[in-house]
């Protein structure tokens, strides 16, 4: 750091005043034409230019200044440091904002010891016999986890983490407002944004898709986030429709294969399982020029757990009818827990950070 500024953030400054003299890429995402909004480059500009930025290394590919030019552009490694000191700053609590140093380890460890404390929290309330006698029939899965526990887990970690990331959210909305302060956030903005984060247009690399691997060009990054989010958001709303049949309609789980939940559920997890396992691929094999070396080690494991979330779920409903299920149901939602409690303090918040950058950039084209 040199004064209240992080070297990413000086180094970043000199970058974009290149850029902004060159402008070549003007049309490759949504960060060069908002740059050149600007003439001179705050702090809070380029935090938010660097969460506008989705990572795709078209820039460092065509760029004739990147290394081992002496000007050494490299704004996708640099934007992603800084991607990273922002969330660090905005984390809420403040102090959890450490969590972020060594994320790959907070990960690992989280999901150790909530798989553990499932287990563990299962054979004291219980007789430990039913984690491998075979439960079958309606209400099976809370024969071996009561209800209360697994909802009392979910509510209070959900609902933490969300406010965290709310919090989170206020602040860095405040922390990177350009210097004409905060605009009226109206209805064209919000719609463009939505359209912009559900079809990851930034991915698309201005038309021809992203650098995934090397300077050649390909849509596979999209088409592996798009399986994750939408995947992600199957699952969640499996579990909500299945909340739904339990308070509403007296329906307890396990449900039909074919009933909506199940099918949710299903074809969500084959969605998420797809695109975690292909991104942690696109992640080893990509060329290492534009990437931010230290930030891997929180991406692989935010990456392995969403993997194992959705993986353990899909062998869950394999074997829900035999002895394995009450150790693989304990595994799959203290895994499910660790993803909440680390969700504020992970890669995940890239989702709500580059969302609200996406919603400024609208907003500042709608003026
Ligand atoms: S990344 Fe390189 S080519 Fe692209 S605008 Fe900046 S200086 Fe120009
Ligand atoms: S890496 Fe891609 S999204 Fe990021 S600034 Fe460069 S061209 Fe834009």
């Amino acid at each position: 750091m040199t004064g209240t500024e992080s070297e990413a953030t000086i180094e970043a400054r000199r970058q974009m005043e290149i850029c902004n003299a060159c402008r070549y890429c003007e049309g490759y995402c949504a960060v060069f034409p908002a740059m050149t909004l600007r003439r001179e480059f705050t702090t809070g500009d380029l935090t938010h230019l660097a969460n506008l930025c989705h990572s795709c290394k078209g820039c460092y590919h065509a760029c004739q200044y990147a290394p081992p030019h002496p000007f050494g552009i490299n704004v996708p490694e640099t934007f992603a440091t800084i991607r990273a000191e922002s969330y660090a700053e905005y984390a809420w609590p403040q102090g959890m904002g450490r969590a972020f140093e060594r994320n790959g380890t907070l990960v690992s460890l989280a999901a150790f010891l909530s798989v553990t404390l499932v287990l563990l929290l299962t054979m004291a309330l219980q007789d430990p016999a039913i984690l491998y006698t075979a439960q079958t029939g309606t209400g099976a899965f809370f024969r071996v986890i009561p209800y209360w526990l697994m909802v009392g887990m979910a509510s209070l970690s959900f609902g933490y983490a969300l406010f965290a990331m709310g919090m989170g959210a206020v602040r860095y909305w405040r922390g990177t407002a350009p210097g004409a302060g905060q605009k009226p956030i109206t209805a064209g903005p919000v719609a463009e944004a939505a359209v912009d984060i559900l079809t990851l247009r930034n991915l698309g690399g201005g038309g021809h898709g992203c650098n995934d691997l090397d300077d050649s060009f390909a849509q596979a990054r999209r088409h592996l986030h798009h399986a994750m989010f939408y995947g992600f958001m199957m699952c969640f709303a499996a579990t909500s429709v299945g909340a739904f049949y339990h308070h509403f309609m007296g329906w307890k789980s396990p449900h039909a294969f074919l009933s909506l939940p199940v099918q949710l559920g299903t074809w969500g997890g084959v969605l998420l399982c797809i695109g975690t396992a292909g991104l942690l691929w696109v992640k080893t094999v990509t060329d290492p020029g534009p990437v931010a070396k230290r930030l891997l080690g929180g991406e692989y494991a935010m990456l392995a757990l969403l993997f194992l979330i959705s993986s353990t779920g899909l062998l869950l409903l394999a074997i829900r009818h035999t002895g394995a299920m009450g150790v693989m149901l304990a595994i799959h939602l203290g895994l499910v827990l660790a993803f909440f409690l680390v969700m504020p303090y992970s890669k995940m918040v890239h989702g709500v950070y580059r969302g609200l950058a996406l919603l400024r950039n609208a907003q500042e084209k709608h003026k």
